[in-house]
């Protein structure tokens, strides 16, 4: 076989559908974010904002963070060293893992390199241990769930998104005896609505199943102490298993479940993806712990960033521009096209320093590309109207459809 070959006829396709993916190099300067530095491929640099980035609260560079992770730097070096349980086990590891079952009210947690591999290593597990497992999935769950999902071997189904009475139909057919996990996410990241957690635990108490909850784009941003919407709904205690990124509102990098003691435990024992490979670096474990307990305490970051979020919405209404309706502190604005997407994202970085990717297939359904636009507290008024007036200047540049 003609491999090369092979390999550039891949690229090729993509870049025909408008699919293929180039990354900005971006250096975001630590004080001066959502401002970023962008390399283009001879060098030059050129300042740009940032509108897509998942540090949704900025707290990627707050003093807390910082001089936490300086100060464990220094105190105990680069890396791990090593798996948990094999010599990689810090004392930063096992604070963070109790603040972080406090937070979401369980009692244990489990720290994993990412909330990828948390979701994977978990699912899988689940699936695999439980016998005769059935395991429940909403539609537009994310691509970490749905490969650990597989990679369990557990028989699946798919409930239509966000609806319970689907799901209670689906379960309805299964036997009672057999166990079954109900898997879904909270807040959805591509079209910003929220789950109904009461209604989805209601369904799942009925069959007895398992719930566990992805709860990534909302940790840090929902709730009196940024336990996620299941703390902001009062239904955290109905959740089997929670589970969260500290890479995105939390700034920092990893991910984690949160469930029983005895549930805990026998992930740590039986997840291939959690005990072999090297625990997160105690200098990250820092970091995301002196953020967790910011976040816990403090209100303004929540406060302002769902004032933002409402802002941006508002003012892009206001222009006429194609915003979706989101209940979350995200911001789509429809496209359609895959080609015109991409066009539309390398024209506001050409001419208005204006940096978002597009949102392509297979990340959501072909006819649906979008900008999807992630406000932060630290995004002022004045940003917000160069980017309407930018967004204007291209929609009408590519002849692109306004709101009805
Ligand atoms: C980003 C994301 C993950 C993965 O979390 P990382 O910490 O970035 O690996 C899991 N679930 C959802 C819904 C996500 O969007």
């Amino acid at each position: 076989m003609d491999y090369e070959n092979f390999f550039r006829t891949q690229i090729a396709a993509l870049k025909n559908e408008g699919r293929y993916r180039v990354f900005a190099n971006l250096e975001r300067r630590a004080g001066s974010f959502p401002k970023a530095v962008c390399r283009d491929c001879t060098g030059a640099e050129r300042e740009v904002t940032v509108w897509c980035s998942n540090d949704y609260l900025g707290m990627g560079q707050h003093e807390a963070v910082l001089s936490a992770m300086h100060r464990a730097l220094d105190e105990v070096g680069a890396g791990a060293g090593g798996t948990r349980n094999i010599s990689g086990t810090n004392n930063y590891h096992v604070l963070l893992e109790r603040e972080l079952a406090e937070l979401h009210g369980k009692e244990g947690a489990l720290l994993f390199t990412s909330g990828y591999v948390s979701n994977d290593a978990t699912l899988t597990t689940l699936g695999k241990i439980l016998p005769g497992c059935v395991i429940l999935s909403d539609a537009l769950n994310h691509n970490s769930m749905i490969t650990g999902i597989r990679n369990s071997g557990a028989e699946k189904h798919i409930f239509r998104h966000n609806d319970p009475k689907h799901l209670d139909e689906l379960l309805s057919q299964i036997s009672p005896d057999r166990p079954k996990v109900v898997a879904f996410e909270s807040v959805y990241s591509m079209d910003g609505d929220i789950a109904p957690i009461h209604d989805i635990c209601d369904v799942a108490e009925k069959h007895g199943a398992l719930t566990y909850i992805d709860e990534v784009h909302a940790v840090g941003m929902y709730g009196a102490q940024g336990g996620g919407v299941s703390e902001r709904d009062g239904a955290a205690d109905r959740l089997t298993i929670i589970e969260g990124t500290l890479g995105k509102a939390f700034g920092v990098q990893g991910g984690y479940i949160t469930g029983s003691n005895a549930l805990i435990d026998c992930i740590r024992s039986f997840a291939a993806g959690f005990i072999f490979s090297t625990s997160l670096s105690p200098v990250l474990a820092a970091g995301a712990l002196a953020s967790v307990r910011h976040l816990r305490n403090s209100q303004a970051e929540r406060e302002r960033h769902q004032e933002r979020a409402a802002t941006l919405k508002r003012m892009l209404g206001e222009a006429g521009l194609p915003v979706m309706p989101s209940v979350s502190h995200i911001v789509p604005v429809m496209v359609g096209d895959p080609r015109r997407c991409k066009q539309a994202t390398d024209e506001l970085m050409e001419r208005h320093g204006i940096y978002v990717q597009p949102i392509n297939y297979p990340t959501v359904p072909r006819g649906t590309e979008r900008l999807r636009f992630t406000p932060t507290p630290l995004h002022g008024d004045a940003e917000m109207a160069r980017l309407v007036d930018a967004l204007l200047d291209v929609w009408s540049r590519l002849d692109l459809r306004l709101a009805a």
